[in-house]
């Protein structure tokens, strides 16, 4: 534990010793949450019970989760059906409450984080190269999906007091960085650092930038934190400031032909985040020899088709990512808390949570709201999952 920082009260329902004992299979910690109960039913207040800590876990004391676009796609039954009650959320940070008998890298009031993921098969080639996003059996995600280790109960993710995870899937968020503005690293943070890192980015790169939203403004601090010339492509004029705010250094307005044009051929490697369907070709364009596209937003239906010329005739590649691995994520906590960079965010308590729902769709926010878990309610007697 750091001087100076005290570990907050505890927000669940700490069990007593007979409850833990009896409840080694059962239920663990009661704490309050805020989730959905079918996909019209928004988000309203729940309890959970968290597991009690088996050996290799770690229970956190959450005290800030960031709100992902995919949090409301799950919540409202966008990405195909999800089991409820569902409690989303996975930029998680929070302290260390306590931890299994076999872990001995993290102790109680340690700054922690969970990103998205909270488990994976741990024996395949991705996860035996780090790359747990990837796994071939499939990763287990921080919300709605069964965890094969734990009985197959289904994840529930952060918007709560607490969370039970295994030790190898909880990153350090290095002392001194504030811990809601880093929340949203863990998954907005790392999906754009993670292409940036494979490309290999380095001073006298230009990156490009599609879309300025929550993965779009970290990709500019993080691009620019490695030391590249960062231009933002938006189709909105109203965003030029915001976007030189944020540290771009160019602005390409990406509904006109002619600036499109001028920036033909300029760039290194493009981060796109927007997830509706859209035209590559124009960006593509703007590709130097031996360029990537990289394609982080998920469209609901089919886009326009990408042009094999383009590809061909300047070696361009045209690829997708997801997240990053733990050590990756770890690397990257760290190299923020290096270069200073953390996300712009809007605090939220659990009562504004659906509205804030809503400004996300409508592009509302600058550029990451964040729950402060002060504001949950307590946790009743029995638990709702
Ligand atoms: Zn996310
Ligand atoms: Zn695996």
């Amino acid at each position: 534990m750091t001087p100076g920082r005290p570990v907050p009260p505890p927000l669940g329902k700490p069990l007593t010793a007979a409850e833990t004992q009896e409840t080694r299979t059962g239920p663990g910690t009661l704490t309050a949450a805020m989730g959905a109960t079918s996909a019209e039913s928004g988000l309203r207040p729940l309890t959970l019970a968290r597991r009690v800590p088996k050996d290799d876990d770690v229970e956190i004391d959450i005290e800030f989760c960031g709100l992902c676009h995919s949090d409301v796609h799950a919540t409202r039954g966008e990405w195909g059906s999800r089991p409820y009650p569902l409690v989303p959320g996975h930029e998680i940070v929070g302290r260390v409450r306590r931890t299994g008998a076999a872990v001995d890298d993290f102790r109680a009031g340690d700054l922690v984080g969970v990103g998205c993921l909270v488990d994976s098969c741990r024996e395949c080639d991705s996860c035996l190269e780090g790359l747990e996003q990837y796994c071939e059996r499939g990763n287990v995600g921080t919300y709605g999906v069964k965890d094969p280790r734990n009985g197959n109960a289904i994840t529930q993710g952060g918007y709560s007091g607490t969370i039970v995870v295994d030790r190898r899937f909880v990153l350090r968020i290095p002392e001194g960085m504030d811990p809601a503005a880093t929340a949203p690293l863990l998954c907005a943070g790392i999906t754009t650092y993670s292409p940036l890192r494979y490309f290999d980015v380095e001073p006298g790169d230009v990156v490009g930038v599609v879309g300025l939203g929550g993965l779009g403004h970290m990709a500019v601090k993080i691009a620019k934190a490695m030391g590249a010339e960062v231009v933002v492509f938006t189709s909105s004029k109203g965003k030029t400031a915001a976007a030189t705010e944020l540290g771009a250094d160019q602005v390409v307005l990406s509904r006109e032909p002619s600036a499109m044009e001028a920036a033909k051929a300029s760039i290194d490697v493009i981060i796109d985040t927007v997830a509706a369907p859209h035209d590559l070709n124009p960006y593509l364009r703007t590709l130097r020899l031996g360029g990537a596209l990289f394609q982080l937003g998920l469209p609901p239906s089919d886009m326009p088709p990408v042009s094999p010329g383009l590809l061909i005739r300047r070696r361009l590649a045209y690829s997708g990512s997801l997240i990053g691995g733990i050590a990756e994520t770890q690397e990257m906590l760290d190299f923020c808390a290096e270069h200073g960079v953390a996300s712009d965010i809007e605090i939220v308590g659990a009562s504004g949570l659906n509205d804030a729902y809503d400004r996300m769709v409508a592009g509302d926010v600058k550029y990451r709201f964040v729950l402060d878990t002060k504001t949950l309610h307590t946790p009743s007697e029995k638990a709702d999952a």
